[in-house]
This record gives structure tokens, C-alpha cells and sequence, in this order.
């Protein structure tokens, strides 16, 4: 991605600009732990679901399409997808993007590679057990149209079969912090703070070694 910045001289410079991704079951705590690691450490917090969310509100034909998809509890191409995230993050001046929500699957990372050149310095992955995501999504209400019994276990189905690989990727990479987030969110930003704040390495899960809590349908 063209992140160029320039100095106060007016000069080009190449600044290094630092993804950290977040993904996770539904429900699995994202938003709410990614405003508070915003906040905390100084990153700009994207939801790529709220950015397609966005798309929709602006009554595009992309936000039509969007919406069905949605709806179903189905993902957008990535395609659709990556240009809005890259769009929204080149209006943005920042070196540090927490990136929520995304990517749910392999075709999602191939297309940001591909059109960003970019690669996350790490992968947060917040491990639920998945009754409790549903006991959540149900008690939550923003109003939204996939937070129904329906869609949910079809987006609990699309997590496993398409998000889970894309975690594996990573670990191979060894990029994947896994905290367990199926606790309070006071304890949760707990695990999650031990891991921003004592540098990338920690709480890194060796290759192959990884279960996660999610895996009970
Ligand atoms: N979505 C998508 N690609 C993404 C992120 C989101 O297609 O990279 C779509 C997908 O339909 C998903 C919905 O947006 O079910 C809601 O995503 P969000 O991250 O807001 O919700 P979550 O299910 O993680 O709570
Ligand atoms: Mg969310």
C-alpha cells in the first residue's frame, strides 16, 4: 500500500506502518477489546464490519450486495472488501492500525497481501467457547440484522470452516497470540494487555500446538 508520509521538510518518506489484525469467533469480544487496546496503546481501531456496515448505509449498489451477504451471515468478496479497508485506511493518517474483524478467510489474506504488500505483525485471536458467543450475540442489541438465532449459527459455521484456516496460516508464521476470551472483559484486557505491552513475541503459540475452545458443534 502507498502509505507514504512526508516529514516536515516536504521531503518523501517511507514510514513503516504497523497491522495488527483481530479476529475471532462472533461475539468472541473484538469491538469491545479493540476500543480499549485503542485506547490504551495508541492504535487507530478498524472494523471492517463496521466499514461494510458503512458501505451499506451510503445506499450504493456495492452496499445492496453487501447487505445480502450480510444477512446471510455469509463474507463479502475479498476484493470488496479489501479496497474499502484500504481505502479507509489510507484516509487516515496513522503508523498504527488495529485491523478487527478481518481476515475471516485465506482468499481475504491472499487479496490484502496482493493490494497492500503488507504483512500484520501479529495475529490477535480472542478463543471463545461458542455458547457462550451465542449467550452474548443474543443479549447484545445494536440493532443489527445478523444478530438473529438463524444468522448467527450460520456465521459460527463460516468461522470454523473459513476463519479457522486462515488461523492456522498465521501460526504457522507464528503470528498468532491467543488469549482466552471467554471471560469478563476486565480479564479478558488483562491477557490482552500482558501481550501489546511485553512485545510481539509473547503469548506466541508453537506451530501445530494449537486447540481452540470454539471447536464444541
Ligand atoms: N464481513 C465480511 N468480511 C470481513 C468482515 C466482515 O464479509 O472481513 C461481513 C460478514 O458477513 C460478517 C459481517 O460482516 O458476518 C459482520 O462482521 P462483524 O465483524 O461486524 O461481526 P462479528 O460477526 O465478528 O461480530
Ligand atoms: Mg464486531
Amino acid at each position: 500500500m502507498d502509505l507514504h508520509k512526508e516529514d516536515d521538510r516536504g521531503s518523501a518518506k517511507q514510514k513503516k506502518v504497523k497491522i495488527v489484525f483481530v479476529i475471532g469467533g462472533p461475539g468472541s469480544g473484538k469491538g469491545t477489546q479493540c476500543k480499549r487496546i485503542a485506547q490504551q496503546f495508541g492504535y487507530t481501531h478498524l472494523s471492517v464490519g463496521e466499514i461494510l456496515r458503512q458501505e451499506i448505509s451510503s445506499g450504493s449498489e456495492t452496499g445492496s450486495m453487501i447487505q445480502k451477504i450480510m444477512k446471510e451471515g455469509k463474507l463479502v468478496p475479498s476484493d470488496v472488501t479489501v479496497r474499502l479497508l484500504q481505502q479507509a485506511m489510507q484516509g487516515i493518517n496513522s503508523d498504527k492500525f488495529l485491523i478487527d474483524g478481518f481476515p475471516r478467510n485465506e482468499e481475504n489474506v491472499k487479496a490484502f497481501e496482493d493490494l497492500t504488500k503488507m504483512e500484520p505483525e501479529f495475529v490477535l485471536y480472542l478463543d471463545c467457547p461458542q455458547d457462550e458467543m451465542e449467550k452474548r450475540l443474543l443479549s447484545r442489541n445494536e440493532g443489527r440484522e445478523d444478530d438473529n438465532v438463524e444468522t448467527i449459527r450460520k456465521r459460527f459455521k463460516v468461522f470454523m470452516e473459513s476463519t479457522l484456516p486462515t488461523i492456522e496460516y498465521y501460526e504457522s508464521k507464528g503470528k498468532i497470540r491467543k488469549v482466552d476470551a471467554g471471560k469478563s472483559v476486565d480479564e479478558v484486557f488483562e491477557s490482552i494487555k500482558v501481550i501489546f505491552s511485553q512485545g510481539k513475541d509473547y503469548n506466541k503459540v508453537p506451530p501445530s500446538r494449537h486447540k481452540c475452545k470454539c471447536l464444541i458443534l
